[in-house]
């Protein structure tokens, strides 16, 4: 099966390299392959799967979708699985926003709803230009690659695909600026004020500064709570729309039902995929009614009405509400950082554990290099692929992300047990021995 696809599929194909397994069964948070192999998913679709694999939730939506006779296909024609879909949305969206927000379906992919994003916040502004931040990930589109905070993948396209300019990340141990903490948080406000206020700067007034709260491609980072609300306050004082992609933290993977409210703040456009669709493709964007500024069919396209999609991720969005999977995440999230912490305390190549709710990394650095910065190491990519295939022989589904790709991502389902929790942290403490010996 494997060979078969590795001599048909394009050298483009990512996953499969890492995780060379042919997947035959899934059941919420397991995966077994055609080898009977059973796996713990902490990819769970790239963060996607909020309720694991085959939720009865989701497959009972489903079926009942399917065998209601409703179309299926329906452009954005009006459906009651639409409009259930949206009601719940907005009912689960902090009420002041949602109150005067309008949504808009788009294509399937999170990258479309980031383009879109994009593109009415130039249409509200009349401006072009777009700011992105180093460490950031929206997709892989033209578009969204021009705010991608990693040279490599726009590398081959001549450097970059839009008029963007790209700001710096600020994150304790790795200040761009080289000071941690609250020193850090005013260096990099700082550098953000002078660029939209100072005509010397260069830099002309943009249409959107796009950021996620926590990057999870670029290394699992938490923005800084006080540097999140002074770029909200900044944005706002210069009539810059604030453009927040919850593509993969959204829906309780941070431990609030949408990650900007741990900020208290709160996006002029939001962006949201992966777990809205219930596992099937669906983005949206939700945002400011005073920038509802497209004249009819200004952002058209055939597939922005998956009606099972809808179905599922109105039932994943009920479930979670339902059992406050937000709060369960939390728990199990710091269950599990209690276990990785305990873990870096006897072994120094982890530099670091971080990140909210079940969006967490492992920094996997080179203890025989002197840090870089007080208190982090250099990272070790080739440490972190080693501890991959470690973990993937003890059935154990990890992805890795950040600079050299050396930051080690758990994302398992929400509904995650803390005994599951406990076999997680078990079997990568013993792939890390493994990896180490
Ligand atoms: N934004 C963020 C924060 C993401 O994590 C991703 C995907 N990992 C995207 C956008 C792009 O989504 P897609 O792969 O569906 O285009």
């Amino acid at each position: 099966l494997l060979r078969r696809q590795e001599a048909r599929e394009s050298n483009a194909r990512s996953y499969p390299r890492r995780i060379p397994l042919a997947l035959t069964q899934a059941h919420g948070v397991y995966l077994r392959d055609s080898a009977g192999q059973l796996f713990i998913d902490c990819l769970a679709g790239a963060g996607t799967l909020a309720l694991g694999h085959n939720h009865p939730d989701v497959v009972a939506a489903l079926r009942a979708t399917l065998d209601s006779g409703l179309p299926l296909h329906t452009l954005d024609l009006t459906t009651p699985v639409k409009d259930r879909f949206v009601e719940d949305l907005f009912a689960a969206l902090p009420p002041g926003f949602a109150r005067h927000a309008r949504i808009q379906f788009c294509g399937p992919t999170g990258a479309d709803g980031i383009e879109a994003a994009i593109k009415l916040a130039r249409t509200a502004t009349g401006r072009r230009t777009v700011v992105g931040f180093a460490g950031g990930y929206h997709g892989m589109t033209q578009g969204t690659l021009a705010i991608m905070g990693n040279l490599e993948p726009k590398r081959p396209l001549g450097g970059g695909t839009g008029d963007a300019h790209m700001l710096p990340y600020p994150y304790d141990a790795r200040c761009p600026f080289g000071l941690g903490g609250e020193a850090g948080v005013d260096a990099g406000l700082a550098m953000i004020e002078q660029l939209l206020t100072d005509p010397e700067s260069g830099v002309v007034t943009p249409a959107a500064m796009v950021v996620e709260v926590v990057q999870g491609e670029g290394g699992v980072i938490p923005a800084p709570i006080r540097w999140l609300q002074g770029l909200r306050r900044l944005t706002r004082a210069h009539g810059v729309p604030l453009v927040i992609d919850e593509v993969q933290t959204g829906l309780g993977r941070t431990g609030h039902l949408f990650a900007f409210e741990r900020a208290g703040i709160e996006p002029d456009i939001l962006v949201l995929s992966k777990a809205i669709g219930g596992g099937l493709p669906l983005s949206v964007v939700v945002y400011r009614e005073d920038l509802d500024v497209w004249s009819p069919g200004a952002h058209a396209g055939t597939f922005r009405g998956n009606q099972l999609a809808m179905a599922a991720g109105t039932a994943t969005l009920r479930r979670i509400r339902a059992d406050r999977l937000d709060e369960h995440a939390a728990a199990m999230g710091a269950r599990l950082t209690g276990h990785l912490r305990a873990l870096q305390a006897e072994q120094p190549c982890v530099g670091d554990v971080r990140g909210p709710g079940l969006m967490i990394g492992v920094e996997i650095v080179d203890e025989r290099m002197p840090p870089a910065r007080p208190g982090l190491r250099p990272a070790d990519g080739a440490l972190a692929r080693a501890l991959q295939r470690r973990c993937l022989e003890r059935g154990l589904i990890l992805e890795l992300g950040g600079r050299h790709g050396a930051v080690v991502r758990f994302l398992p389902p929400l509904i995650v047990s803390a005994e599951e929790i406990d076999e997680i942290a078990d079997r990568f403490a013993s792939a890390l021995r493994a990896a180490l010996a």
